[in-house]
């Protein structure tokens, strides 16, 4: 894993609502995805996000739920 961070500079969610990538259940994650499409670091936060097992939140345009089905599916493969 790299250790760079220096894509979190350019993170369009820096710019927003941190509240809306970790929406309550039952809550909407549509917005921070919506951000997410639109951030030019949308490839290196996916990268760390499952480099480091991020399990809650949204990261790079996932859900958790979205998330943990990826991380779930290299684990098995
Ligand atoms: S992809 Fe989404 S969560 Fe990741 S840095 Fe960009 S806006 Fe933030």
């Amino acid at each position: 894993m790299s250790t760079d961070l220096s894509w979190r500079d350019s993170a369009l969610c820096a710019q927003t609502d941190p509240e809306a990538y970790y929406p309550e259940v039952g809550g909407s994650a549509v917005p921070a995805k919506r951000t997410c499409m639109a951030c030019p670091v949308r490839p290196a936060c996916l990268d760390y996000a499952l480099a480091t097992g991020q399990r809650w939140g949204v990261w790079g345009g996932l859900t958790q739920k979205e998330l943990r089905r990826l991380i779930n599916q290299r684990t098995a493969a």
